[in-house]
């Protein structure tokens, strides 16, 4: 089949990629590839960190994309940093939600151990004063610019839509869907600051700090992404100094060692939500895909969805719980 894909971030390039390996002619059509809430995504893959109570479908897919990571960084030629996450808390109330955490994940019949202080220490020296932890053994990370980089270079990337008439189109534009679908995705603002530290921690840290939620990314070469920030407005994603600050503070309580780290760069970006925050991947009519809303996960969902999609293109089989049409997929004009 002919098939453009609008939308140049690890969405869009991952399914053309895919695409392209089932034999289809692709275009992807982006003015600014990779530019969106891809450049600022720290790459955690972490469904269960990401876990929460009531969301068994995200749990579903994050699991399941989870596993095709390895195989798939392999074929990208991208590093996979295995060493697991640690969720930490700093204080007492910190500690509880902590707990929660691991009950939860207990439910899901996920084997986590809580680990005190001093076991947690041992295991990460990095760490600042923690009340307790655990290990997500199967939580990774992989760097998302990495990721894109190696996909440009396996599909082409055109500015503007070629005049050939496609069989089908994939709408891929993260949080700025075009009409009649605009209304499906919202975008919900993330600030980041990445840093270089000579004393970077071996896990992907992640926790609260007094209540404040906070992640420490580690990638090779010492550099650490610290993030990140959630917010629901309506204006172009700005980095702000309120939100700059209160990462900060809370990633340098729990690694102090981050404040000699070398400021490096921050940036915000919108974070492309559904209503029910799973994503849309699926026909929206006889010729229009979509695959976009991957919200907090895109990073973590690209490999299953591209393959959701390239199986829903070929073989009409959509999930359920992705499916576009459980929304009236249409603005009404009038
Ligand atoms: C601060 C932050 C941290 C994050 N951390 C993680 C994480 O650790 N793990 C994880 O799994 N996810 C994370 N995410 C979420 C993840 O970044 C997104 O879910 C994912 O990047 C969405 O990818 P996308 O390709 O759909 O959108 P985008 O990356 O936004 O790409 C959309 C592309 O569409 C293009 N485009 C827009 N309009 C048009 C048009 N009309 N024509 C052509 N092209 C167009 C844009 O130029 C852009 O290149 C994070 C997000 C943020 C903001």
């Amino acid at each position: 089949m002919r098939i453009h894909v609008i939308g140049a971030g690890i969405i869009g390039l991952a399914c053309a990629h895919e695409l392209v390996r089932r034999g289809h002619r692709v275009a992807v059509v982006d003015p600014a590839p990779g530019s969106g809430a891809s450049h600022a995504a720290a790459g955690m893959l972490s469904p269960a960190g990401e876990a929460w109570h009531g969301e068994p479908e995200a749990w579903d897919l994050g699991v399941r994309s989870a596993a095709r990571w390895p195989s798939y960084a392999a074929e990208l030629g991208v590093a996979l940093h295995r060493t697991g996450t640690l969720l930490v808390g700093h204080d007492a109330a910190d500690a509880q939600l902590v707990g929660r955490q691991v009950e939860l994940l207990a439910r899901l019949g996920v084997d986590v151990a809580p680990l005190g202080p001093i076991e947690l220490r041992r295991r990460e020296p990095t760490l600042g004063r923690v009340a307790c932890g655990a290990l997500l053994p199967d939580d990774h990370a992989v760097d998302p610019r990495a990721v894109v980089a190696a996909l440009l270079d396996r599909v082409e990337v055109v500015p503007t839509r070629p005049d050939e008439r496609p069989d089908v189109t994939v709408l891929a534009t993260g949080s700025r869907l075009p009409a009649p679908f605009a209304r499906l995705v919202r975008g919900v603002r993330g600030e980041i600051v990445r840093a270089h530290c000579d004393d970077q921690p071996r896990h992907v840290v992640r926790g609260w700090v007094r209540g404040e939620s906070v992640y420490v990314v580690p990638r090779p070469g010492g550099e650490v992404v610290i993030g990140a920030t959630v917010e629901e407005h309506s204006r172009p994603p700005v980095v702000t100094l309120g939100g700059v600050e209160r990462l900060l503070a809370a990633a340098r309580i729990l690694v102090p060692s981050l404040d000699r780290a070398e400021l490096r760069e921050a940036i915000a970006r919108d974070r492309p939500a559904t209503p029910d925050h799973l994503p849309l991947i699926g026909p929206v009519d006889d010729t229009t895909w979509l695959a976009a809303g991957h919200f907090r996960h895109g990073v973590l969902l690209a490999p299953l969805t591209a393959h959701l999609l390239a199986d829903s293109i070929e073989h009409g089989r959509v999930e359920p719980a992705v499916d576009p049409r459980r929304f009236d997929c249409k603005e009404r004009t009038s």
